[in-house]
């Protein structure tokens, strides 16, 4: 016998950016969705990410405009506009960590990556950077590369949750991770879901944006087709152990010679102001499985290899392992565009990118309604449990 029965026009399981911007999305449009969550807001791939709203800059490297770059494209000047409060989703609350990364190569550039940069795809959202304009970290007289400004907004993802989750907080629903999904389900279609024996929610639709948490549910719901891939990193973080001499905050890809680049940092602040550098690339790629102390070396000596000229304090390391969830590809490459496919009134969706948050609640709003998603009144006054913010990585990496 279950405790409770409630009702909502759509159910979306997972509170990472993914679910938490279509829940913002349908409830500001008249509509009622209960936001389901069995851990903490955003603790799975959404805090781990490093808050860059790409406009795929990064992956024209090869000089190809793909798909995926295209797609992309338009994604920071969506998030730019939900920044000053005039877009899809209020972000004006949001901690803006830089309004612009940076692009440095330690040697000059060679003459096609430099036509490609100035071309007219590229010019619009990158520029060099002129001397008297550098960070100080690239004001050293060491430093005789190229510098490039990027049209790309980091953003502290912890504040851009806060933002999301507050509107519909009492929507969001907790419930502890070992109870039991089931599914009610007619001929046709998926009536209600039920968790454990206390609760049950029917429904219109049901979407799912539990990232790596999506598997399982597909696999309760029969369905095998989309199926899931992982693609695993192992992250690199540092901070001096002397937090009176942090590092300098940089936001910044250090370009190889490859089409892509050779390492991404970001900075983050821990709870005593100390900065932590967050590096990504091809040592969180390579870096899977590795112990802390060799990830650390090899982090090390990636850092003095790109930026020779800096000294580095003595530096204290974390290292994070996480798996970026996205539908299976044909080979572990990553796919190009926010993803979404239904099976019935069952939306199975994946950002692929945080910066995609917007692309895939279009995507998913433009399936229900093409379902003729209705417009129903529901209580309010339900007994549930909401879900809280996850702790920062920049305070439990360290512990
Ligand atoms: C290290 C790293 C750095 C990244 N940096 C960037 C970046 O700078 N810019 C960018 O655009 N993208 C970045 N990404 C990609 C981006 O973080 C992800 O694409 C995005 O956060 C995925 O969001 P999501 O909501 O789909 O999943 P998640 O954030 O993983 O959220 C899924 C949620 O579902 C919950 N859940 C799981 N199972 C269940 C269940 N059965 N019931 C209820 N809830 C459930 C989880 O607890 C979690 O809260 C990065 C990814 C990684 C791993």
């Amino acid at each position: 016998m279950v405790k409770q029965t409630v009702s909502t026009d759509v159910v979306i399981i997972g509170a990472g950016i993914a679910g938490l911007w279509l829940h913002n999305r349908l409830n500001s449009m008249g509509f009622h969705s209960l936001l389901l969550e069995n851990d903490t807001i955003g603790n799975a791939q959404t805090l781990s990410s490093q808050g860059i709203i790409h406009g795929g800059a990064k992956y024209a490297l090869n000089g190809i405009l793909s798909k995926a770059t295209q797609a992309i494209g338009d994604m920071p000047a969506r998030w730019q506009a939900c920044l000053k409060g005039q877009g899809d989703v209020d972000l004006s609350g949001v901690r803006v960590l830089a309004d612009y990364q940076l692009m440095w190569s330690k040697d000059q550039l060679s003459s096609k990556m430099l036509s490609f940069f100035a071309s007219k795809a590229l010019a619009s959202r990158m520029q060099p950077v002129a001397k008297s304009e550098r960070p100080t970290l690239f004001q050293h007289t060491g430093f005789k590369g190229a510098l490039y400004q990027l049209d790309e907004p980091v953003l502290d993802v912890t504040t851009v949750l806060q933002c999301l989750a507050k509107p519909y907080q009492n929507r969001i629903v907790s419930y502890p991770k070992d109870w039991k999904t089931t599914w009610q389900r007619d001929a046709k279609n998926i009536q209600s879901i039920l968790l454990g024996d206390d609760l049950e929610i029917k429904a219109q639709h049901f979407v799912l944006t539990a990232g790596e948490g999506t598997e399982s549910l597909l696999h309760s719901l029969d369905i095998t087709k989309p199926s899931m891939q992982r693609r695993p990193l192992q992250m690199a973080l540092c901070k001096a152990k002397d937090a009176s001499q942090p590092l300098p905050a940089i936001y910044a890809h250090s370009l190889g010679s490859g089409s892509k680049p050779i390492a991404t940092i970001t900075s983050h602040f821990d709870q005593d102001n100390n900065t932590v550098w967050y590096i990504g690339g091809n040592l969180a790629e390579n870096g899977v499985g590795k112990p802390l102390s060799q990830l650390s070396k090899e982090a090390e000596a990636l850092l003095a290899e790109i930026m020779p000229w800096f000294k580095l304090p003595e530096l204290e390391w974390a290292a994070h392992a996480v798996n970026r969830a996205e539908p299976k590809q044909s080979s572990l490459t990553r796919p190009d565009t926010a993803f979404v496919e239904s099976k019935g009134n069952v939306h199975i969706a994946w950002p692929t990118k945080l910066a995609l948050a917007p692309d895939l609640a279009d995507r998913v709003i433009k399936q229900l309604t093409k379902q003729n998603l209705q417009l129903h009144s529901h209580n309010e006054d339900i007994n549930l449990t909401t879900a809280s913010i996850g702790d920062t990585l920049w305070n439990r990496a360290f512990q």
